[in-house]
């Protein structure tokens, strides 16, 4: 795989190493002092490019990236060239692929995105990075069978098997990386609060299915799309939901009260769902507790019954 740096992050980091080691700058001073002599122009510009990219493999800056990619085989063998672009913040750190899955044997770019100071010095976004990979990695993988189209639409019940798809990504992500050892860790608890919060609502997704997707059998792209396209097949779902099968909410059927397709079931196992329940059974004909109803609905209705007196319908 061939690496290649944007220039202008080579220059950066270097300065951010010799700001850390100050002991470094008499000999960084030693060589480029002299090319400031000669006339200015793209011959004296390229010749501060090289001194600087010399510099860089010196320290040993390019060993991050170098190292970091191969701890992945699947990304080193297959990768044709390795992009290494700054970042214009930590948090836009990223790594990325580029690949056609129309055609297997177009170029496979990996874009790594990075300030000039963790590539200095990446101990902070080591981490950060690995789950990064190891997400590029899933997808290089002919096992895992990654398929981008099947994540791309735009309908709002395209937009939420998205968000599930990724969350459960994430933890399937977390859970190889920490069991391995390469990653401290630590993150597990906001990750199940990101996963009961995508699964919210009356879906309320038992927290075993998140201990379950923690220590999983190995999961693949197709698995993924399935229990984020329906939560009953989240595995731990059968047991804490006896008889969940009757549930008539599913992504996308009609809410029970206004009739409009739902992605946003409310929690009828709430304290305000229990409310809400009373109210609809006793004003509702035919109305039970299978029958989903929409958060909208929900909160409008639960809004009129507040004061506990019924001004129009329900
Ligand atoms: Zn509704």
């Amino acid at each position: 795989m061939k690496f290649e740096y944007d220039p202008r992050l080579i220059e950066l980091a270097v300065f951010h190493r010799v700001r850390v080691e100050p002991q470094l700058e008499p000999a960084v001073h030693a060589v480029l002092d002299p090319l400031y002599l000669l006339p200015a122009g793209t011959a004296r510009d390229a010749r501060f490019h090289q001194a600087y990219a010399e510099m860089f493999q010196q320290l040993g800056l390019n060993r991050f990236v170098e190292d970091l990619l191969a701890e992945q085989p699947i990304v080193a063998g297959k990768a044709d060239r390795c992009l290494v672009r700054q970042a214009a913040r930590a948090r836009q750190e990223s790594i990325e692929l580029y690949q056609r899955d129309d055609d297997p044997s177009a170029t496979r770019t990996v874009l790594v995105q990075l300030t000039p100071e963790h590539l200095a010095d990446p101990d902070p976004c080591r981490d950060e990075m690995r789950r990064e990979l190891q997400h590029v990695a899933d997808m290089m993988d002919p096992a895992f069978q990654y398929r981008a189209a099947d994540l791309a639409g735009q309908s709002p019940q395209d937009n939420l098997v998205r968000d599930r798809y990724h969350v459960m990504w994430n933890v399937y992500v977390e859970s190889r990386l920490t069991s391995a050892g390469h990653i401290a860790g630590g993150r597990k608890t906001a990750l199940r609060n990101g996963f009961l919060r995508s699964f919210g609502g009356r879906f309320n997704p038992p927290v075993a299915a998140f201990e379950a997707l923690w220590a999983p059998a190995k999961l693949d792209h197709s698995a993924l799309m399935a229990m984020a396209q329906d939560p009953r097949r989240l595995p731990g779902w059968e047991e804490s939901n006896a008889g969940g099968g009757d549930l008539r909410e599913t992504l996308g059927s009609p809410c029970t009260l206004c009739g409009f397709s739902t992605f946003d079931w409310f929690d009828l196992q709430s304290e305000a769902g229990r409310r809400l329940v009373r109210i609809l059974v006793e004003r509702r004909d035919g109305w039970d507790t299978a029958s989903g109803v929409c958060r909208q609905c929900a909160e409008a209705c639960l809004a009129r019954h507040a004061s506990g007196s019924a001004l129009c319908g329900v």
